[in-house]
C-alpha cells in the first residue's frame, strides 16, 4: 500500500514540478527578454544624447558595469567598442541590426553567443549624422536556463521523494491500520472511517449468508449421518479411485473392518475376491447385485455407479446382511419338502384303501373297517393341513388378530373339557391350580398354545400319570405351568422338539395322531403374543413347559 501511494504521490509531484517549472521558465524567459530589449533601448537613447553632444568623449565616462557599446560610422567601420579592440573588428555594415537601423532609424537582432547556453541581443540606433550606436547584452537561452536549474531541481526532487515517502507511509498507516484492526466477526460493531462502511455492510451480509449456508450444510450432514447411522444396511460412497468418501458404522461391521480416521480405499476394508470384483465392475459403470460371504456373514452387495457428464465419478454401495433371509428361505424349502412328504403318507393310505374297495377285494362286513381307516387318515390330513395353515399364518405375521380379555384359569378349564375323553382313555388325571388371572391377548392363539401343550402332556404321558396346569398370577408377567409325569424329553432333544416336523419317536407320534407341528406352533404363537416358552424335563419322570406372557400395560 505504502509503495502504491508513494508512486502516486511521486508521479503527481514530478508532473506538477515539471509543468510548473516549464511554465515559470517560459513566462520569465519571455518577460526578461522583453525587459532586456527595453533596457537596451533606454541605454542607447541616453548614450545617443551624450554622443551627439560630446562626440567620442562620451564613451570615456562609460561606467564599468554598462552593457557592451559599439559605435559604427555610416560605412560600417567600428569607431568604438567597450569590450573588443575596434581596430581589429571587421566592417559591421552587413549586420542585421545595423542594416535595419540604417534603413529605419533603429534595429534589433538576436544571435547565438560563443557559449552554447547564451544568446546576444543587439539594439542599434541611428544618430543624426548617420552613424550608428549599438548596445548589446547577453541572455541565457532555454538549455542554458535548464542547465542552471538542474541542481535546484535535483535537490527539489530528493526533497520530494523524502517528503512523499513520509506522507505515503503516514497515509497508508491511516488507511490500513483501521482495516487491520477490524473485527470481522462483528463487522457492524466497528467504528471506523465512512469509506469502509459499505465494505463492512457487504461483509456483514456475506457473513450472514455464509453462516446460513454453513448451518444448512451442517444440518444436511447431520440429517444424512442420522439416516445412515441408523441404517442396518452398510452404506459406502466411493470415488472413482475406490477411495471412501462416506460410510456408516454398519458398513464397517459387515465388511469386518475397523474404524479409521484417514480416508482410504474401500478395497482395504474387505479383501474377498467377490467384493473386489463388485467394486471393479461398478466403477466400470455396471449396476451390480451380488450375494457374497463377507466376514462370516451372508451379504448382498448392491452397487450403483455415479455419473457426471457421462463419466463414472464414483459409486454407492449398499451392503445387506441376508443371513436371516437365506435361513428363512432354507427353512421354507425344508418345510415345503416336509409338508409334501407328510401329506403323501395319509394320501397314499387313503388311495390304497379306496383302491382295494374299488377292486372288490373287501368283504362287505369289512367295508366299515376300511371306511373307518380312510376316515382316520383323512382326519390326520385335515389336522395336518390345519396345522400348516396355522403355522403359515404365524410365519406371515401379517394377520390381524383381535385382542380380548381372557381368564387363563377358565380358558384351561375349557381345554381340559376338550381333552377329558382323551385323558380318560389314556388313564391320565387332569389337575388345574392357580388364580383367575385375566390377560388381554389373542384368544385363538393362546388357546392353540395351551391346547397343544396339554394335548402333548396327555399324549406323552404314562398310564395313571398326571397332567397339572398351574396359573401363576402373582408375578408381573403371567405364567402358565404345564407339567406332566410322562416319558420326559432327553436334553439333546430339548431344543429340537420346537423345530417343524421334529419328533423324538416318529412312529409313536404318528400312531397317536401327531403332526410334528404342535410345539412349533407353541413356540411361534408365544413369540407372536410377546411371550416365551421354556422347558424343563427329565427322561422317564416327566416334563414342565413354562409359558410366560408379556407384562400387561394398561
Ligand atoms: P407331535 O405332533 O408329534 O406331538 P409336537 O411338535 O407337538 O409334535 O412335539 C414334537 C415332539 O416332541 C413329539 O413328537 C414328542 O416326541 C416330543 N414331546 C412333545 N411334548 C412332549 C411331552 N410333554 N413329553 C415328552 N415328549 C414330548
Amino acid at each position: 500500500m505504502t509503495k502504491r501511494i508513494l508512486k502516486s504521490i511521486l508521479l503527481v509531484s514530478v508532473i506538477v514540478l515539471t509543468v510548473s517549472s516549464a511554465l515559470t521558465m517560459g513566462i520569465l524567459y519571455n518577460y526578461f527578454g522583453k525587459q532586456l530589449v527595453k533596457e537596451l533601448r533606454k541605454e542607447a537613447a541616453y548614450l545617443a544624447i551624450s554622443v551627439e553632444k560630446k562626440g567620442m568623449e562620451a564613451f570615456e565616462s562609460l561606467p564599468h558595469e554598462a552593457e557592451r557599446v559599439t559605435y559604427i560610422d555610416q560605412d560600417g567601420n567600428v569607431l568604438f567598442d567597450s569590450v573588443a579592440d575596434e581596430n581589429a573588428m571587421e566592417n559591421h555594415s552587413q549586420r542585421e541590426e545595423i542594416k535595419e537601423a540604417a534603413a529605419k532609424g533603429h534595429g534589433t537582432a538576436v544571435r547565438k553567443s560563443d557559449t552554447l547556453s547564451k544568446k546576444t541581443l543587439y539594439y542599434a540606433l541611428r544618430l543624426e549624422d548617420g552613424s550608428i550606436l549599438r548596445v548589446s547584452s547577453e541572455q541565457y537561452n532555454v538549455p542554458g536556463i535548464i542547465g542552471g536549474m538542474i541542481q535546484p531541481i535535483l535537490i527539489m526532487l530528493v526533497l520530494m521523494v523524502i517528503l512523499s515517502y513520509f506522507i505515503a507511509s503516514r497515509l497508508s498507516g491511516k488507511i490500513v491500520n483501521p482495516i487491520n484492526a477490524l473485527d470481522l466477526e462483528h463487522p457492524q460493531d466497528n467504528q471506523t472511517y465512512d469509506e469502509i462502511a459499505p465494505l463492512l455492510s457487504k461483509i456483514n451480509r456475506q457473513q450472514k449468508s455464509l453462516q446460513h449456508e454453513i448451518s444448512e450444510a451442517k444440518r444436511q450432514q447431520e440429517e444424512f449421518s442420522i439416516i445412515t447411522e441408523n441404517m442396518e444396511e452398510g452404506f459406502v460412497v466411493i470415488d472413482n479411485h475406490t477411495e471412501i468418501l462416506s460410510h456408516n458404522t454398519s458398513a464397517l461391521q459387515l465388511l469386518g473392518a475397523k474404524p479409521e480416521k484417514e480416508r482410504r480405499s474401500v478395497l482395504a476394508l474387505n479383501r474377498s475376491e467377490d467384493f473386489q470384483n463388485a467394486v471393479e465392475r461398478v466403477l466400470k459403470g455396471q449396476h451390480v447385485v451380488s450375494n457374497m460371504e463377507l466376514a462370516g456373514t451372508s451379504c448382498q452387495v448392491t452397487a450403483n455407479p455415479v455419473y457426471n457428464e457421462k463419466q463414472v465419478t464414483g459409486a454407492v454401495l449398499l451392503i445387506q446382511d441376508v443371513t436371516e433371509r437365506m435361513r428363512g428361505e432354507q427353512m421354507r424349502r425344508e418345510f415345503t419338502a416336509n409338508v409334501s412328504h407328510e401329506l403323501k403318507t395319509p394320501l397314499t393310505s387313503i388311495s390304497g384303501f379306496a383302491e382295494i374297495i374299488q377292486d372288490g377285494y373287501v368283504k362287505p362286513e369289512d367295508t366299515k373297517k376300511f371306511a373307518g381307516r380312510i376316515f382316520k387318515e383323512a382326519q390326520r390330513l385335515i389336522t395336518l393341513v390345519n396345522d400348516v395353515i396355522k403355522i403359515s399364518q404365524l410365519d406371515e405375521g401379517k394377520m390381524v388378530f383381535a385382542k380380548e380379555t381372557v381368564d387363563l384359569y377358565e380358558e384351561t378349564r375349557e381345554i381340559f373339557k376338550r381333552l377329558e375323553q382323551k385323558a380318560e382313555e389314556a388313564g391320565v388325571h387332569l389337575y388345574l391350580y392357580g388364580q383367575h388371572r385375566k390377560v388381554t391377548t389373542v384368544k385363538t392363539i393362546l388357546e392353540e398354545i395351551l391346547f397343544n401343550l396339554c394335548d402333548n402332556g396327555v399324549k406323552y404321558n404314562k398310564q395313571g400319570g398326571n397332567l397339572t396346569v398351574t396359573i401363576k398370577g402373582d408375578e408381573k408377567r403371567p405364567q402358565i405351568l404345564v407339567e406332566d409325569t410322562g416319558i420326559g424329553i432327553a436334553p439333546e432333544d430339548k431344543n429340537r422338539i420346537f423345530e417343524r416336523f421334529y419328533r423324538v419317536d416318529k412312529s409313536h407320534s404318528k400312531a397317536i395322531g401327531g403332526t410334528g407341528l404342535g410345539l412349533s406352533i407353541v413356540k411361534h404363537g408365544s413369540m407372536f403374543l410377546g411371550g416365551e416358552v421354556k422347558l424343563e424335563s427329565t427322561v422317564g419322570e416327566g416334563s414342565r413347559f413354562i409359558l410366560t406372557l408379556p407384562e400387561e400395560t394398561e
